[in-house]
C-alpha cells in the first residue's frame, strides 16, 4: 500500500473531528491555520469560534479597528500574528476586489503567509495539491524515510515538499494533509508506540534505532534576558482613578498593545540603583519631583526568544496629578480591561 493508501484508511479510524475540517471557505480555514501557528489545539478552538463570531467574513475583519482585533486576539502571544491577519484582510478587500485568492502564490503574497500556510489554504479549501509540512509532518517524515537534515528550515522544507510531491494524492490533497498532520500529531508522537503503528514494517528510523535521534533540530539560540520595570500610576480626578498608558511602537514585541510607562534595562537593577533609576525616570518622563512607591511581586515571561523579568512600581499620586504627556495617556484605571495588553500585564492586573 502506498504512503497515501494507509495514511488514508488510519485517517478514517482516528482523524480529529475540528471545526475547520471538511469546510472550503478559504477565509475560515485561513483564520484557523494563523490561531494554530504556535497554539495549542484546544486554546486556538476558543479564538477560533471567538473570531468567526466578531468578524463572519472577511470584509467584516477588515473593517474592524486594529484594537478591536488585538483586544480579541489577547492571551494567544505573537501578536503580529493578528495584525498580519488584520492587513491582510484589507489586502483581500482593497486589491483582491473583496475575492479570497484561490492559487498557490495569490495566497503566498498575504502578510503573514508562509509556504505552510499557503499549502494548507489551497489544499483545504481549494484542493490543490501542496503538500503540508509542520513540525508534526517533519518527525513522521523524517523517521519514516530516515531523513536526516535538520528541519525548519527553507532547505529542509524544500526538501520535504519535494518528497511529498510525489505521494500527495492528488484527487483529494485536503483529506492527504489532514491525515498526514493528525498523523504526527496523534500517532508518530515525540514519543511514540510503535507498535500499533501501520508504517512500523517500512519505518527508516524503527529499522535502525533512530527513532529518538530524529528529527535532527538545529541547535536554538539562548533565549535573550530583558528587565522590564512598569510604572502602574494611580491618582484621582473627580472620584474616578485614573492610570497612565502608552501603545508599543516599533519593530519590538508586542507592538499596538498598550502598556503602563515603561523603563527597560539590559541587566537587572540593584536594590539600590532602583530608587535611583525609577526616581530619574519620573523626573525626566512625568515631570514629578519625587517618587515613591510599592514594588509588586517579580514577574518572569518566557517568550520564544526573549525571557522577560518585569517588576511593576506602584504609585498613588495626590488628587487631581495629571502626569499625562504626548507620549502617555490617561485613562480611568476600570478602562484598562477593553484595551488590548500583553498577556504580562494582564496577569498582573488579575493580581490586583
Ligand atoms: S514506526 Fe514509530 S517512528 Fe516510525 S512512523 Fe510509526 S510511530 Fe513513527
Amino acid at each position: 500500500m502506498s504512503l497515501s493508501q494507509k495514511l488514508d484508511t488510519w485517517y478514517t479510524d482516528y482523524g480529529r473531528t475540528l471545526p475547520w475540517r471538511g469546510i472550503s471557505d478559504p477565509y475560515r480555514i485561513w483564520l484557523s491555520e494563523i490561531i494554530l501557528q504556535q497554539t495549542r489545539i484546544e486554546q486556538g478552538r476558543d479564538y477560533y469560534h471567538r473570531f468567526v463570531e466578531a468578524f463572519p467574513t472577511v470584509a467584516d475583519l477588515a473593517a474592524a479597528s486594529e484594537d478591536q482585533v488585538l483586544r480579541l486576539w489577547q492571551g494567544l502571544g505573537y501578536y503580529s500574528r493578528a495584525r498580519n491577519l488584520h492587513v491582510a484582510a484589507q489586502y483581500i478587500m482593497n486589491e483582491c476586489g473583496g475575492v479570497f485568492p484561490s492559487d498557490y502564490q495569490g495566497v503566498l503574497k498575504l502578510k503573514g503567509v508562509g509556504r505552510y500556510t499557503a499549502a494548507a489554504i489551497v489544499s483545504f479549501a481549494f484542493r490543490l495539491p501542496y503538500p503540508v509540512i509542520d513540525g508534526n509532518v517533519y518527525r513522521f517524515i523524517s523517521r519514516l524515510y530516515g531523513i536526516v537534515t535538520p528541519i525548519a528550515t527553507d532547505a529542509a522544507y524544500s526538501e520535504f515538499e519535494s518528497l511529498l510531491l510525489k505521494k500527495i494524492d492528488r484527487l483529494r490533497p485536503d483529506r492527504f494533509n489532514a491525515a498526514l498532520m493528525d498523523f504526527g500529531s496523534l500517532q508518530c508522537k515525540p514519543v511514540p508506540d510503535c507498535s500499533q503503528c501501520p508504517f512500523a514494517d517500512e519505518c527508516i528510523a524503527l529499522k535502525t534505532g533512530r527513532v529518538a535521534l530524529l528529527p535532527v533540530k538545529a541547535a536554538k539560540a539562548k533565549p535573550k534576558e530583558r528587565w522590564f520595570y512598569y510604572f502602574h500610576l494611580r491618582w484621582t480626578v473627580n472620584g474616578v482613578e485614573h492610570t497612565l498608558v502608552e501603545q508599543r511602537q516599533g519593530k519590538d514585541i508586542w507592538r499596538g498593545l498598550y502598556q503602563f510607562p515603561l523603563m527597560e534595562t539590559d541587566k537587572e537593577l540593584t536594590d539600590k540603583q532602583l530608587p535611583v533609576e525609577a526616581a530619574r525616570f519620573a523626573k525626566e518622563e512625568f515631570h514629578l519631583s519625587s517618587f515613591r512607591f510599592l514594588l509588586s511581586p517579580p514577574f518572569r515571561h518566557q517568550l520564544t526568544h526573549r525571557t522577560i523579568h518585569a517588576l511593576f512600581l506602584e504609585a498613588e499620586l495626590p488628587s487631581g496629578t495629571a502626569p499625562a504627556t504626548e507620549k502617555y495617556r490617561a485613562i480611568p484605571s476600570s478602562e484598562i480591561k477593553n484595551i488590548p495588553v500583553s498577556r504580562l500585564i494582564d496577569r498582573y492586573l488579575q493580581t490586583l
